[in-house]
């Protein structure tokens, strides 16, 4: 069964936050063209095999901010796309986009190509927040944006950031309680973090920014949790919360281990067991599609044992937990010859459970969850 996910990825921003890692470049816009041409040529080498359309179920147009393109170059993304994949009648189709710019003819293009879910960087709605987040819309602009964009494409996720310098857990609860009263149906929440070779990393260490203290951060996760679930939201995993029948199903696609296609600078994909990785570099990767060839940093085929330890470390991010048997059944491998030490060492620690057939994080996990699953791999 061929990847039935597809990811691509857009490199511009209109300015380049000072916390962003992802590969993006801002104030390049003249690259543009050249882009959308490179990414033609990417799609067409990888899909050279395809002896007719390939029907994807989830598409994700990632960033970057996808929607910074012109409606016009967004027209030519979808048809570039759909020279090599058909979006199924059931499916589901994202895109990232930010409060600023995201007018009426942008979101009326979006919607006539079958885009059914936008993801919004909205991070607060409170203005001193988004100053130090770098950001460039307003509360106020975000608030308008989610309203008018709802009438266009009616599933809504938004995604916040705690833990910044200088944000007050009443400032938090704000903003979480502002949202929950605006049409969205999806939220996610990410703690801040200070990325080796950003702004914010520099400015870290040298004492500009004042990292929050860890038991506040705690407790604008736990708020968050609480406040959502109080709210209606399910929180299905570590960093997500949807209304019931709104969970990711592209984030799904990469959580249940399963493979999908991917395009642009940055991309990774996994196709037949192989997991690559495009460069970084959006320079690079122009550079290498000018010449006609690919550009992948990093190339591997995955091992059973390493494809099972994948799958464990992502099953475990979701609340409902790795389901054993099926685990067991999809892999040929048992579970306890596997990860026999890391799951005692944790049990014992009060940081994963077993919950009927699964084994699940604990509450106290949860609050340290990206160093318990890294353990399984
Ligand atoms: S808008 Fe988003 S992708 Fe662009 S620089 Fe800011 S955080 Fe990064």
């Amino acid at each position: 069964m061929p990847p039935q996910a597809l990811y691509v990825h857009v490199p511009f921003c209109l300015h380049h936050c000072g916390y962003c890692d992802f590969t993006l470049v801002a104030n390049r816009d003249h690259l543009i063209p050249q882009y959308l041409e490179m990414l033609g040529r990417e799609l067409n080498h990888y899909c050279r095999e395809f002896t007719h359309r390939r029907k994807i179920t989830t598409l994700f147009i990632g960033g970057g901010t996808p929607t910074h393109l012109s409606p016009k170059d967004l027209q030519t993304i979808f048809e570039l796309i759909g020279r090599h994949f058909e979006l199924s009648d059931d499916g589901e189709f994202s895109i990232e986009a930010n409060p600023d710019g995201l007018c009426d003819e942008r979101l009326s293009v979006l919607e006539a190509n079958g885009i059914n879910r936008l993801s919004l960087g909205v991070q607060s709605f409170d203005d001193a927040v988004l100053k130090t987040l770098e950001r460039k819309h307003s509360a106020a602009e975000a608030t308008e944006t989610i309203a008018r964009a709802s009438n266009f494409i009616p599933n809504v996720s938004v995604d916040l950031i705690f833990g910044v310098p200088g944000q007050g857990l009443e400032s938090w609860q704000q903003t979480l309680e502002h949202l929950t009263q605006l049409p969205v149906k999806h939220i996610s929440t990410y703690g801040l973090t200070y990325e080796q070779g950003t702004p914010f990393y520099r400015q870290e260490k040298s004492g500009v920014l004042k990292r929050m203290p860890d038991d506040l951060e705690r407790d604008m996760y736990l708020a968050a949790m609480s406040h959502l679930e109080s709210r209606g939201f399910e929180h299905y995993e570590v960093s997500n919360f949807g209304l019931p029948g709104y969970q990711c199903r592209h984030n799904n696609v990469y959580w249940n281990a399963d493979e999908y296609y991917a395009f642009g600078p940055g991309a990774a994909r996994y196709i037949d067991g192989i997991r690559s990785t495009n460069a970084r570099s959006v320079v690079k990767w122009l550079n290498s599609w000018n010449k006609g060839e690919p550009c992948e940093e990093d190339r591997e085929q995955l091992t059973t044992e390493e494809k099972a330890r994948e799958a464990i470390m992502l099953s475990l991010r979701r609340m409902a937990g790795l389901h054993v048997a099926s685990f067991e059944a999809r892999f040929q491998l048992s579970l306890q010859d596997l990860a026999e030490e890391e799951i005692r060492q944790h049990v014992e620690d009060g940081l994963l459970e077993y919950s009927g057939e699964c084994l699940r994080l604990t509450q106290n996990g949860l609050l340290i969850a990206d160093s318990v699953v890294s353990d399984f791999l």
